[in-house]
């Protein structure tokens, strides 16, 4: 008899646990969540509203406000995944800029926010049959989910695979800048006491420093179905 799982996918920035994530959905018709575009909307809505800088981060007003901020998300058929929505805007892009990626870490690591997006996360999984991607869905969101992936690669495999991306988007960004965007993260996310990034034992580890991406997508489909299987 075939039941629908939870599937988490934990791992370090960049290792491309959303494309593994959004392409083993689409096999298995599942619903792809990807949590780190929650942190990131909060993120952007902080720096849209001056509450986050360089030297400066108001951490009780934008707690205050995740009480009326509407993240969510909204499938797009022309691209085959759910896109993230703040207060009914598509920012899907505005996201994944470089002024994004260097504040997250610093807003993912305020307890309360965790708080508030993890309930979220759970709700959105009611049904189970969701392929959820981030940092603590197999440790804290889902710890009973029936098949956990943390996946890893290089700190400079990773960032030469971001760099290409940022640039066939257009953005104006050194390598250097994004392999120091990647460490810095990989530290925050793994040393921060709420929810710090770690492989549980029950995780099977991906290093996909030399693997192809459908490789990992094949070993990955046939762990699925043996958990649906049984
Ligand atoms: O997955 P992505 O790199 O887009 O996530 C952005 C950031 O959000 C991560 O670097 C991490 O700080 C935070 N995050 C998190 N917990 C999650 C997902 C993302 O702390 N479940």
């Amino acid at each position: 008899m075939e039941k629908n799982i939870i599937i988490a996918i934990d791992g370090h920035s960049s290792t491309g646990k959303s494309t593994l994530a959004k392409q083993i959905a689409k096999a298995l018709n599942y619903l792809y969540i990807d949590t780190g575009a929650m942190y990131r909307a909060v993120t952007y809505y902080a720096l849209k509203n001056h509450l986050i800088s360089n030297n400066h981060f108001d951490k009780e007003r934008l707690i205050k406000a995740l009480d009326h901020m509407q993240i969510g998300f909204k499938y797009n058929p022309e691209k085959g995944f759910a896109e993230v929505y703040l207060d009914g805007q598509n920012i899907e892009k505005e996201i994944r800029q470089m002024e994004v990626s260097n504040f997250v870490s610093e807003i993912a690591a305020v307890p309360e926010i965790r708080e508030k997006l993890v309930a979220q996360q759970r709700k959105i999984a009611t049904n189970k049959g969701v392929v959820m991607d981030g940092r603590d869905i197999g440790s804290v969101v889902f710890p009973n989910a029936e098949l956990k992936i943390f996946m890893t690669a290089s700190p400079e495999v990773r960032a030469r695979r971001r760099y290409k991306e940022l640039i066939e988007k257009g953005e104006n960004v050194t390598y250097k800048a994004v392999v120091e965007n990647v460490k810095k993260r990989d530290k925050i996310d793994s040393e921060r006491s709420a929810s710090p990034l770690i492989k549980t034992e029950d995780a099977i580890l991906i290093d996909n420093s030399n693997l192809t991406p459908k490789e990992q997508f094949e070993q990955v489909l046939a762990l699925a179905k043996q958990k649906i299987k049984k």
